[in-house]
């Protein structure tokens, strides 16, 4: 049987004392290499080099192993262990049980999630700045999170809340116009139907959400033959300009693909998403959600 190693982190003495002493290790198979007090200390112990042959395993889970939703009833307490966790991996001290329940309530609602964060702990290990231990699904929903300075967080959540309710309200008004308006079409009066029906159900509203979304294209497809096949068709081609990059976006774009698209006649709006691994020389560096608004704006300009 192979022997793992072990390193013990901990800012208390004691503690690491403790765990040390009261487990069997070499008995389960473990040897303890050493212990250290704090993360730096123990980052200097491990060199990252010494790790680096895990990070393909690391990568294979991310990429390739899915989200088992069908295991289990979601909405009993083990159910809710086979939803994907929305808070990942935090800053917090070893054994922190804050964010095992942080973890556990966006494992039950963290796509539609708002976070009021009073300052302490959880607004460190919460918002580190350059990283954030939150993260978001494939649909790329995830707590939306904010901290107030002062633990004023109460106050600070009820402004998201009526914040959030004014926009929502805002928005019903709209598509009740929409709903009630001559020009609208029968399909698109019913799925608005629906929507408004399920606005105070958060799941039936979002399969609702995602109906009208759908709605916005005549028609949808996905895969390497149907990008392919359609390229020569398309007027306008939008994406990321890894779409003309063979084996871009983690490999999500074949050769083939990319060949397709490149050659296409359609008119091409590319977005420099830096995640493509390309970078265009002379354009400014703009926070992603500018680069979309610029692509939609030359879109409508085009047509
Ligand atoms: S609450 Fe704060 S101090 Fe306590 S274990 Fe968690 S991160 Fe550490």
């Amino acid at each position: 049987m192979d022997t793992y190693t072990v390193l013990l982190v901990d800012d208390e003495e004691e503690v690491i004392q403790v765990i040390m002493k009261k487990i069997d290790w070499a008995g389960l198979g473990f040897s303890v290499i050493g212990y250290a007090n704090n993360g730096v200390k123990a980052l200097e112990m491990v060199p990252q080099e010494s790790q680096a042959e895990q990070q393909d395993v690391f990568n294979y889970m991310v990429e390739k192993v899915s989200v088992k939703e069908d295991m289990a009833d979601i909405k009993t307490v083990k159910g809710s262990q086979f939803k994907q966790p929305l808070l990942e991996f935090s800053g917090s001290c070893a054994g922190c049980a804050e964010t095992a329940y942080a973890r556990l309530v966006t494992q039950v609602c963290g796509d539609r999630m708002y976070i009021s964060n009073a300052t302490g702990c959880s607004s460190i290990w919460g918002g580190p700045a350059a990283t954030s231990p939150y993260t978001v699904d494939k649909c790329g929903h995830g707590p939306a999170w904010a901290n107030s300075l002062f633990e004023d967080n109460a106050e600070h959540g009820l402004g998201l809340l009526l914040g959030q309710k004014t926009i929502r309200e805002r928005l019903m008004g709209k598509l009740q116009e929409m709903a009630e308006s001559d020009k609208t079409p029968a399909e698109t009066k019913a799925l608005i139907a629906t929507y408004l029906e399920t606005a105070q159900d958060g799941a039936a509203n979002a399969a609702a959400t995602a109906a009208m979304l759908k709605a916005g294209a005549s028609a949808g497809a996905t895969g390497e033959n149907a990008v392919i096949w359609n390229a020569g068709k398309a007027q306008i081609i939008a994406g990321p300009i890894g779409l003309v990059m063979a084996n871009s976006m983690l490999g999500e774009c074949s050769p083939a693909m990319a060949t397709a698209i490149a050659s296409s006649p359609a008119h091409k709006v590319l977005i420099p998403a830096t995640r493509c691994g390309a970078s265009i020389a002379g354009l400014p560096e703009l926070p992603l959600a500018d680069y979309i608004a610029d692509a939609a704006r030359r879109i409508l300009e085009f047509v």
